[in-house]
């Protein structure tokens, strides 16, 4: 038994141990990214009973300071569809489900235009009129590029939104709504304008890219994604292969090139119906940290937290990611 003179010395030592490692520590801020997200069929369905197919996550995504999710699909009650082999359109009942859980959407994907622009131009009115934030479209060119500025304890923390899957019908023109296209330059100009005219402290792109059930980044995502970080991106997120891929660390700067899917009713392999929750920890100096939650995703498209997956993380410093159970 201890007694209360060495509880309350140790209780002392604790508080000045905690200032000491503090005088230098700048705020963190937590950024979740939630991969492909199509809302019709099962998922649809189950927000129009009433459920919740974010339910799972509530907590997760609730201690975040910033939640994005790609929208991969478009939610409007109007056009027609494309001439595609999938064509994703959801109910705008969505939205303030969403919006739950949800500060913002990245909509540069091979999705957000499956019903034409007017249906596109409609989403961004019910986006807005929801409360949520979009990243990566707009009424035109200039929109669909300007950087999403969140402001979070002091920090300003700028997330941009490419898309470099066809079709590239879906972009925006000079003058009509649709998507963010990766074009190499444009993207190096836009993460350099959003530290000089956003007044960013950090920047990271969110990309759609790289081939369909691939395990591993392709040459051209390493390519781009290293120059990104060399234009003063802070970290690269990725998505669309519908799998996880791999994770590189360059200039001490992570680039996750796929979470895969969390809500996707279209799965044809067990890798599809695994993806991650990603969590970066920001400070004014670029990411401290990340890890990912693992998701199980169900034949229905509905996710799950996975309960027996380990999945990588990383400690800013390490040249390369570790092995961690985020539920522990
Ligand atoms: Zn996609």
């Amino acid at each position: 038994m201890m007694s209360r003179s060495a509880c309350s010395w140790i209780a002392g030592l604790m508080v000045y141990v905690g200032l000491v490692l503090n005088t230098h520590a700048s705020p963190t801020v937590s950024l979740v990214f939630a991969g492909d997200t199509v809302l019709d069929d099962t998922a649809g369905e189950l927000i129009a009973q009433g459920g919740d197919p974010f339910a799972p996550f509530a907590t997760y995504l609730k201690t975040a300071d910033i939640r994005i999710a790609n929208l991969e699909c478009v939610v409007s009650t109007l056009g027609q569809a494309g001439d595609k082999v999938y064509t994703f359109k959801a109910h705008p009942r969505v939205l303030p489900v969403v919006k739950k859980h949800f500060d913002a959407v990245a909509l540069a994907n091979n999705h957000s235009g499956d019903f034409g622009p007017a249906a596109f131009a409609d989403m961004l009115q019910l986006i807005a009129q929801a409360g949520l934030q979009h990243v990566g479209g707009g009424m035109n060119l200039k929109q669909a590029h300007t950087p999403l500025v969140f402001q979070r304890q002091g920090l300003r923390i700028a997330v941009l939104s490419y898309n470099e899957f066809h079709p590239r019908s879906f972009e925006a023109g000079h003058d009509t709504p649709g998507v963010a296209w990766s074009e190499d330059q444009q993207v190096v100009a836009d993460i350099r304008a959003a530290r000089q005219q956003y007044q960013a402290d950090l920047v990271i792109p969110i990309m759609h890219w790289g081939w369909e059930n691939e395990r591993q980044a392709n040459p051209r995502q390493r390519f781009l994604a290293q120059r990104m970080v060399d234009a003063g991106a802070d970290a690269v997120i990725g998505g669309h292969p519908h799998v996880t891929q791999d994770i590189a660390i360059y200039k001490g700067k992570p680039i996750v090139f796929s979470v895969g899917n969390f809500v996707m009713k279209e799965t044809d392999n067990a890798y599809q119906r695994q993806g991650w929750l990603l969590k970066l920890y920001l400070d004014k100096r670029g990411v401290t940290g990340f890890e990912t939650l693992p998701v199980n995703i169900d034949l229905d498209g509905l996710p799950t937290v996975a309960t027996e997956t380990t999945s990588p993380c990383w400690t800013r410093g390490e040249k390369i990611t570790r092995v961690c159970d985020p539920r522990k």
